[in-house]
């Protein structure tokens, strides 16, 4: 008979031993994949500037591309004869104070969203698997709002000139284009970094001249003068005026492009010729209180509503106190005013929008590898800045200026359009100008582009920035 045999205590306390290690050690394993995982998760932890991974190249995940609206390639991430990773942006300048760079810091959308495209959102599984054979997971893809054929038309149409060009999708602010010179090629930034920022040469490369630029308007300003003239008739534009080429106001004589004389006006005829001595005369007869809370009102002065991370406030410098001459100038948008291209755009956008303002954007979703949305940007309403009865008029003067008025010989093919052209002096010597075009365009399916050019020291704004617009306006509108 066999004897059964009871185990030892001894026996039994090794296997509870070992079995407790077993579980220890697979509790730490756990612990470690979710700190593995989880610190990817923390913003401050990849930001944190003494985190000695603070790279634009992570050792788990490869920095995910950043594509156009159409999906064409902005940035990626490649590698080069050595094996080492590098970013490339295959486009070279067309894009570069959109998309930014990295290598000397980080800027535009490389920086803004550096967090998101270090981060992999494929299978945790996958995840786990990459992790265990040493296979770095893919980050997620950024797609702008962008499209590809007008910023190629924009930044080829500016050409050499220094300025900016920014194009809006009026019904939900999405940035189709916007092109800033002078440019930089993002791929060598660090090789000419000290070039660039050599102020000597003063040229700002840097800087987004079509968000933080900071311009006179020049005549597009008389957009925001018929609207304050608008308010204080409460919408009556009945408005005379006869025309002789200058006026004088408080000793300063303030002239009509070339002296031209005009004649007799009425409201209109002074916005599509846009006459100067017209509306310097409105100007200097406005309520002066009334004057500046319709420029607020369309944030002058004021933070502009954008999910963009920076962006100029524009500035309308008049007060109780300002001498008539230079309030006569400010009306024509010379004198004491200020803008930036983004601002034109926006306030042309919401006019294009019956009056309602979206909040621009630039970075419409994130998608993982796989293929799956992980956030999209909803568009953002910042009210309504004008009444629909002032949108019906600010529609008919615009397109008196497209049909009729400065912006006759442009050809903006059959498109409606909509508009007024700016010539901006900037400097005492008064031969020296800016072109700016603001307007949008429609066509019969009721898709809509706004728009604002400036092109710095051109000269008049019907001969350069509005045939910079016509061409934006076709290489959108042709797909
Ligand atoms: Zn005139």
């Amino acid at each position: 008979m066999n004897k059964i045999t009871k185990p030892k205590k001894n026996h039994i306390r090794k296997e509870i031993y070992v079995t407790a290690v077993i579980f220890a050690f697979i509790f730490l394993c756990m612990i470690f994949f979710l700190y593995h995982f989880l610190r990817y998760d923390s913003k401050d932890f990849i930001y944190n500037s003494f985190n000695a991974r603070f790279s634009v190249f992570a050792d788990d995940v490869v920095r995910g591309s950043i594509y156009t609206a159409d999906g064409k390639v902005m940035a990626q991430t490649s590698k080069d004869d050595e094996g080492n990773e590098i970013r490339v942006y295959p486009d070279e300048r067309l894009f570069s104070h959109e998309v930014g760079y990295v290598g000397k810091g980080m800027a535009g959308l490389e920086a803004s969203y550096s967090f998101d495209l270090l981060k992999s959102h494929i299978t945790l599984d996958d995840q786990i698997n990459n992790s265990l054979t040493g296979i770095k997971s893919p980050g997620d893809d950024l797609y702008t709002t962008l499209d590809y054929d007008a910023q190629k038309s924009a930044f080829d149409g500016l050409g050499l000139y220094d300025g900016a060009v920014i194009a809006l999708e009026p019904e939900t602010g999405k940035i189709v284009a916007m092109v800033s010179k002078p440019d930089y090629d993002p791929n060598t930034i660090a090789k000419y970094w000290d070039d660039i920022n050599d102020s000597s040469k003063n040229s700002s490369v840097l800087m987004n001249r079509a968000t933080n630029g900071s311009y006179p308007p020049g005549s597009t300003f008389k957009i925001v003068t018929t609207l304050a003239y608008l308010r204080e008739h409460n919408g009556d534009d009945t408005y005379s005026y006869n025309c002789n080429g200058q006026i004088d106001v408080d000793g300063y004589t303030i002239h009509c492009s070339s002296n031209e004389k005009h004649g007799k006006e009425n409201l209109l005829q002074a916005f599509s010729n846009s006459c100067n001595s017209a509306y310097a005369d409105i100007g200097i007869h406005l309520d002066r209180e009334a004057f500046i809370n319709t420029a607020e009102d369309l944030y002058f002065n004021k933070t502009l509503p954008t999910m963009l991370s920076t962006s100029k406030k524009s500035a309308f410098n008049i007060d109780s106190d300002t001498k008539e001459s230079i309030v006569g100038q400010t009306a024509i948008g010379q004198g004491a005013t200020s803008v930036s291209p983004l601002h034109m755009a926006m306030l042309v956008s919401a006019i294009a929008n019956d009056g309602e303002l979206m909040e621009p954007y630039l970075a419409d979703k994130l998608v993982s590898a796989e293929g799956d949305i992980v956030s999209q940007t909803e568009p953002v309403s910042a009210g309504f800045i004008m009444s629909a009865e002032e949108v019906d008029t600010l529609n008919k003067y615009m397109e008196a200026v497209v049909m009729d008025g400065t912006s006759a010989k442009v050809d903006f093919g059959d498109l409606n359009v909509y508009g007024k052209t700016g010539t901006a002096e900037y400097s005492e010597n008064k031969k020296l100008t800016h072109s700016w075009f603001v307007g949008y365009a429609s066509n019969d399916d009721g898709k809509q582009l706004a728009i604002a050019v400036i092109m710095e020291g051109a000269g008049y704004g019907s001969k350069f920035a509005a045939p910079l617009a016509a061409k934006v306006f076709n290489a959108y509108f042709e797909e």
